[in-house]
């Protein structure tokens, strides 16, 4: 099988596991225990927060271990947008991009339901790219906080979120980003970026689903969403998974390590795959910035087929990818994401995203190029009869 499907989520790589073995096993102590398996979990938590935040360029203080992607997106955009509301309540406010992920988006569709906050929703252009006159457009002295992805899960585009954030700073707003799949790809030091707070999930990166981070700048003010024995410096209670954090921690620096090369090398593959499938498939249309895109990601549309099934064929020829984003996956509804792009909704629902990780070959590229190619042909043949 040759798996595509990466920005959907990694296996874990082996050294993430040896680095966590120990502390699923012998060194299963609680962090809060005052005893030495205690203090040893909790020497351990204490090393994967300096490893993140080393990464991050901020201090360990700054770094909360979440449950994932989902929950640091949550924790940023209610906590943040909570905690200046109840200093100013004119602060009622939060701006998102079209084009984020539910985790962002439904946290500020909870805050417009539950806590009297409008949104205010930045398009994008035809390739996803958030300009910086569309955030000032849309800024206003009662914005309590701007959302806007690092790099778009579903077409790849990276946004330019070191001047959307300095935009935001200068008007005393903070900027949180969504870096779920820009970390391991791209540069992610917080104070290069400008950001106020900054998420990352493990899975992505070849740690175990059910861990992440948020960054939150120092003097961030932010509410907790989960209340109970005050760990994580009372930002989000719980006993720590200790274990995850290790292989949040190990996966986070493997990557940065390498993230340069990397990046490099699965940027030159991806373009000779999108060259390849533009080149064979006829009407083929990739979808997404041209140039300003993730390295792991080449997602297009194959208008006269269906998204669906393609990805079915493309399975049935050995070649594992997914037909949008896969939280969105399973519904018939077109992807808001390529909406937001300008693509119609029978275009849309044509859509079909490659994903890479680290460890992808030319070979494996080329011939899924070549599935990729008979694949759409076969559908669009059955289509006809
Ligand atoms: N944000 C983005 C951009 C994602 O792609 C994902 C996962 O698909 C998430 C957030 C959610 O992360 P998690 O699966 O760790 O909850």
């Amino acid at each position: 099988m040759i798996f595509l499907d990466a920005a959907a989520t990694t296996p874990v790589r082996r050294e993430v596991l040896d680095a966590m073995w120990p502390y699923l096993t012998g060194e299963f102590g609680n962090p809060s225990s005052h005893h030495s398996l205690g203090e040893s979990a909790a020497a351990a938590l204490a090393g994967a927060r300096a490893a993140v935040s080393g990464v991050l360029g901020c201090r360990s203080g700054e770094v909360t271990f979440t449950s994932g992607g989902t929950e640091a997106d949550n924790l940023a955009m209610k906590g943040i947008a909570l905690a200046r509301q109840a200093t100013e309540a004119r602060l009622n406010r939060v701006v998102i991009s079209a084009i984020e992920h539910p985790a962002v988006e439904e946290s500020a569709r909870y805050l417009e339901r539950f806590h009297g906050f409008a949104v205010d929703v930045i398009p994008v252009d035809g390739a996803g790219r958030v300009t910086l006159e569309a955030l000032a457009a849309v800024l206003r002295p009662e914005t309590a906080l701007v959302s806007v992805m690092y790099a778009n899960n579903e077409v790849g585009t990276v946004q330019p979120i070191a001047q959307l954030a300095a935009l935001a700073r200068s008007r005393d707003i903070p900027f949180h980003t969504d870096a779920v799949q820009a970390a391991g790809w791209l540069p992610l030091d917080v104070k290069a970026l400008g950001v106020d707070a900054l998420s990352i999930s493990g899975h992505k990166l070849g740690a175990p689903k059910g861990c992440g981070a948020l960054y939150v700048r120092g003097r961030t003010r932010i509410e907790p969403l989960v209340h109970g024995g005050g760990q994580e410096r009372g930002r989000r209670s719980g006993t720590e998974n200790v274990a995850g954090a290790v292989g949040l921690a190990t996966a986070l620096t493997l990557a940065h390590a390498q993230q340069l090369q990397t990046a490099e090398r699965v940027a030159a593959l991806r373009d000779r795959f999108i060259g390849a499938v533009l080149g064979t498939v006829p009407r083929a249309v990739l979808t997404g910035h041209p140039t300003e895109r993730l390295p792991s990601v080449a997602s297009f549309c194959f208008p006269g087929t269906s998204g669906e099934s393609v990805l079915l064929e493309l399975e049935r020829q050995g070649v594992v990818c997914s037909s949008g984003s896969a939280c969105a996956a399973g519904s018939d509804a077109p992807s808001p994401v390529l909406t937001a792009l300008g693509i119609e909704t029978e275009v849309a629902q044509t859509a079909v995203r490659f994903s890479f990780d680290s460890s992808i070959s030319a070979v494996d590229l080329e011939t899924a190029a070549q599935a990729v190619q008979a694949a759409v042909a076969s559908v669009r043949t059955l289509g006809r009869t």
